[in-house]
C-alpha cells in the first residue's frame, strides 16, 4: 500500500460554486510529514472568502495525515505551588463567568480575578469550557474531541458530556486517560443519533477538518434539541497572524485543514446548515502557540508542537499575543480563533 494521499482536483468552493484564485502553491505538511504538496484557494466570489485545499485529499485516504497527530502524544502533567495556583484561579473564573460555582469557596473566587491579569488567559478558559455557562448544563456532545480533554472537564463540571472522533488512535487513547469517558468512534452521520439528542454541541477546531461541513452542520443542528446550543471554534483566516505569516501561518495545517473560514464563509455555512440564531466573534486564544508555529515554519519550514519552548520564546509570543489583544479591540476581526455561539 502506497503511503501516499489519494486526492482530486478542486477547483471550485464547496459553498458558493464559485471559482477559486490560487492563493499558496507547493504548501506540504509542516508539522507531521504527511506525504503530498498541497495548494490554497480562495473563493474569489465577494461576500464567501472560503479557502480550500486543492487537490482535496479523498475522505477514505485522509486518515493517513493523521499517523502521528498531536492527539496521540500525552502533554506532561504539571505540579507544586504555581499549578495548584492556577487550577484556584480557573475554578473561580469558570465560577463569575459561567455560573460553575458548586464547591467554590470565596478565595477561590478571589483567584478566579487573577487572569485578568494575564494577557490572553481569559480567552484561553473561556475556551476551556466552549463558552457555555452552567444554565445550559445537560447532554453534551464534544464532535471532534480527540484525546477528550474537554469531555473529561464538562463532565467534571456536571454535563452528561460524550466524545466523538473519527480518529480510531485517538478514541482509544482517551478511553485509555480517562476510564468512563463516553467516546464514540467515526463520523457524526454515522452515529444515527435520535433527533433532539442533545443540550449542547461543542465543535472545537474539527469543522475545518471535514469533508462536507454543511451537511455536519446540518446533522448538529438534528440532532440538538429545539433551544439547544452549539459552540463552534475554528482558525479565523482574517487573523493577524495569518496577515502577517501568510504562506507560513501555522493554522493553515495542510493537508489535514481542508477548508478555512471568516466570518462570511462561516455564517454562510450555519445558515445552510439551518442555524438562523447565531453570534460570531474572534478569539486571541493561542496566538502565542501560532505565533511560534509560524515564525519556526517560516526559518525552518515546519515545527515540532511537542518541542520545549524556552523561556524567552514563551515570552515574546505572550507579547504578540497581547499585541493581538490590543489589536481586537479596534478590528474585531483579528483574533487567532473565530468563534460562533449558535442557538436551534
Ligand atoms: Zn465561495
Amino acid at each position: 500500500m502506497s503511503d501516499a494521499l489519494v486526492a482530486r482536483p478542486a477547483p471550485r468552493c464547496m459553498l458558493c460554486g464559485g471559482e477559486g484564485r490560487l492563493l499558496y502553491d507547493g504548501l506540504r505538511d509542516r508539522l507531521f510529514s504527511a506525504p503530498g504538496e498541497w495548494s490554497l484557494r480562495l473563493c474569489t466570489d465577494r461576500g464567501c472568502g472560503l479557502m480550500w485545499l486543492d487537490p482535496m485529499p479523498e475522505e477514505a485516504d485522509i486518515h493517513k495525515a493523521y499517523a502521528s497527530y498531536y492527539t496521540h502524544v500525552e502533554a506532561p502533567a504539571r505540579g507544586g505551588a504555581m499549578a495548584r495556583l492556577f487550577a484556584a484561579a480557573k475554578r473561580g473564573y469558570l465560577a463569575n463567568q459561567f455560573g460553575y460555582g458548586e464547591g467554590v469557596s470565596i478565595a477561590e473566587r478571589l483567584a478566579g480575578l487573577l487572569p485578568w491579569l494575564y494577557p490572553g488567559r481569559p480567552a484561553e478558559l473561556d475556551f476551556s469550557v466552549m463558552w457555555l455557562a452552567r444554565g445550559a448544563r445537560g447532554r453534551l456532545l464534544d464532535v471532534g474531541a480527540g484525546s477528550g480533554w474537554l469531555v473529561a472537564q464538562m463532565q467534571a463540571l456536571g454535563w452528561r458530556a460524550e466524545g466523538l472522533d473519527f480518529d480510531p488512535a485517538a478514541v482509544e487513547r482517551a478511553r485509555a486517560r480517562a476510564r468512563g469517558l463516553t467516546m464514540h468512534c467515526g463520523a457524526l452521520a454515522e452515529q444515527r443519533f435520535p433527533d433532539a439528542s442533545f443540550d449542547a454541541i461543542a465543535m472545537s477546531h474539527s469543522i475545518e477538518h471535514v469533508h462536507d461541513p454543511v451537511a455536519w452542520l446540518a446533522e448538529a443542528y438534528r440532532i440538538l434539541c429545539p433551544g439547544g446550543r452549539l459552540a463552534l471554534a475554528t482558525p479565523n483566516s482574517a487573523s493577524m497572524l495569518h496577515r502577517r505569516f501568510r504562506e507560513h501561518w501555522f493554522a493553515l495545517d495542510p493537508p489535514r485543514h481542508l477548508q478555512l473560514f471568516n466570518r462570511a464563509a462561516l455564517d454562510t455555512a450555519l445558515r445552510r446548515a439551518g442555524f438562523t440564531r447565531q453570534r460570531q466573534f474572534t478569539s486571541v486564544r493561542d496566538a502565542d502557540g501560532a505565533y511560534l508555529g509560524s515564525r519556526a515554519i517560516r526559518r525552518r519550514g515546519r515545527f515540532d508542537m511537542t518541542a520545549p519552548r524556552p523561556a524567552l520564546a514563551r515570552f515574546v509570543a505572550r507579547m504578540v499575543q497581547l499585541r493581538e489583544v490590543a489589536r481586537s479591540a479596534r478590528d474585531p476581526d483579528a483574533g487567532e480563533d473565530l468563534v460562533a455561539l449558535a442557538v436551534k
